[in-house]
């Protein structure tokens, strides 16, 4: 039987206190993660109510300024979080959403409670880690962190910022049989009052009033059922060839689990464990891999261990001294930030990116990187472009707000995990990628033809 024994406690730690000294609910404060099932914020929580023999409560903390999100984020979020809702109450676990500032919310949450303990679910970006701050100063029970979105706890896996994936891969490597593990089924033993009510998440849209000028999107459907129906259509119909289709934008060859995975509806342990069951070829499984540990775990690790993951100061040193140098080149365009927002460049490719991140919510993995570089070369200094960058991402994307999008933002324009390359005007050595090479690489008509609208 799965015990507090069988937890690896790596993948948690103290964030504040020791001793437990009041008698109420284990509150696990659900944010990153938000699911119900193959989640070890909520196994660890179950298992700490259990031993501490008093009920648990989830709680989610609704921010009505959560920054850049709109419609669109918030419409995929509410509906994720209804589901959970009715699976927690399945499962005789009370769910709770608290609306205002986060850090405040959970912090009278556990004091009307007399929670015993809090739980957190692992978040390397910086608004979060403020919010947690904020709430280990207000309160005076222990708070306990678990790292629910990592395969290999990112503190866990290395205590320092990567250079690049080939410093992170052996170190992941190295403890994953360790940490990919089955999920267990567990129950919990004391259950709270069943409340009869379910949140009415209609009137929280309304109290919400996200700016709406950014719609939801028809093909990505929130919630957990939808991101196992995904993966498994994925798993089913595209894994076999994803080693060489995934990179041809005119070909449905990923997986589109990003939404998902950022939202925390899927795990990514989940995916992996179906992707290394399936009978793909060994490549396809490797690749995905590859792509879902691998770059995605360093791309946290960028995030936590460099507070300017965000901006020109982040970049490495080379990075740096290379735009110093071509700071000033001459741009032959230059476009403010709502032409590239309309996709009002002179070249049709970039525009077809653009309007494929508006018009999808997510745009093509392989012209992100053509669609941030293009950005680099069009605004007038790197500062500009990460800006720029980040803002229609952020705003766009289903999957943005992620460390996964400043890691790939920061890679195109500021060298991040990347090296030097021969030099260039403006690029200076940052990699450069220009139509001609996309025009070898994939049918880049048929690609333009498919996101005009
Ligand atoms: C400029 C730029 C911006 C990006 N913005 C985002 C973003 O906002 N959110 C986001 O999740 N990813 C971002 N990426 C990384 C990558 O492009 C996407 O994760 C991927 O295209 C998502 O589609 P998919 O799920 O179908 O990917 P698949 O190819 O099916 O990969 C499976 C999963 O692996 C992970 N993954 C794949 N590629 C990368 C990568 N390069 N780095 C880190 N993890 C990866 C993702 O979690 C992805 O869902 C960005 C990359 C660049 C170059």
């Amino acid at each position: 039987m799965f015990s507090h024994n069988s937890f690896n406690k790596h993948r948690v730690r103290e964030l504040k206190g020791r001793n437990i000294t009041h008698r109420g609910p284990v509150v696990y404060w659900m944010s990153r993660d938000q699911r119900a099932t193959d989640n070890w914020a909520l196994t660890y929580s179950i298992l700490k109510a259990n031993e501490l023999k008093v009920p648990l409560s989830v709680v989610f903390a609704l921010s009505p300024s959560f920054p850049s999100a709109n419609l669109r984020h918030y419409d995929f979020l509410i509906k994720g979080l209804a589901e959970v809702e009715q699976k927690l109450k399945s499962k005789g676990i009370s769910f709770n959403l608290l609306q205002g500032e986060p850090a405040e919310q959970v912090w009278k949450f556990g004091e009307r409670a007399e929670a015993s303990l809090i739980i957190s679910d692992f978040d390397p970006l910086f608004i979060k880690r403020k919010w947690k701050n904020l709430l280990n100063q207000q309160i005076n029970i222990p708070h306990h962190e678990v790292d629910a979105h990592n395969v290999v706890p990112c503190w866990y896996v290395s205590q320092k910022l990567e250079f690049g994936a080939h410093t992170i891969r052996p170190k992941i490597k190295k403890l994953l049989s360790t940490f990919l593990t089955e999920f267990p089924d567990l129950s919990l033993q004391f259950k709270n009052e069943p409340n009869p009510h379910l949140t009415r998440w209609h009137e929280v849209m309304g109290w919400l009033n996200p700016s709406n000028d950014v719609k939801p999107v028809k093909n990505f459907i929130p919630g957990e059922k939808a991101a196992h129906e995904a993966l498994n259509d994925f798993i089913t119909n595209r894994l076999n060839g994803y080693s060489v289709r995934r990179n041809d934008p005119t070909l449905n060859g990923q997986s589109n689990l990003s939404p998902y995975l950022h939202f925390g509806q899927l795990s990514a342990q989940r995916v992996a464990f179906e992707v290394l069951k399936s009978s793909a070829p060994e490549a396809d499984k490797q690749a995905l891999l590859e792509e879902l540990i691998v770059r995605r775990e360093l791309s946290d690790n960028f995030c936590y261990y460099n507070p300017a993951y965000s901006n020109f100061s982040g970049f490495p040193d080379w990075a740096k001294e290379t735009h110093r140098i071509h700071r000033f080149d001459v741009r032959e365009y230059l476009y403010t930030l709502q032409e590239f927002e309309l996709a009002h460049t002179h070249d049709p490719l970039w525009n077809a990116a653009q309007l494929e991140l508006m018009h999808t919510g997510k745009m093509h993995g392989y012209m992100r990187m053509y669609w941030a570089k293009k950005i680099l070369e069009w605004t007038t200094c790197p500062e500009e472009a990460m800006r720029f960058a980040i803002y229609l991402n952020d705003k766009y994307s289903l999957d943005g707000r992620d460390p996964n999008g400043y890691t790939g933002i920061a890679w195109s324009i500021g060298g991040v995990h990347d090296r030097a390359w021969p030099e260039r005007p403006i690029f200076g050595k940052i990699r450069y990628m220009n139509f001609d090479g996309c025009k070898r690489k994939f049918d880049v008509g048929k690609y333009i033809k498919a996101n005009l609208r």
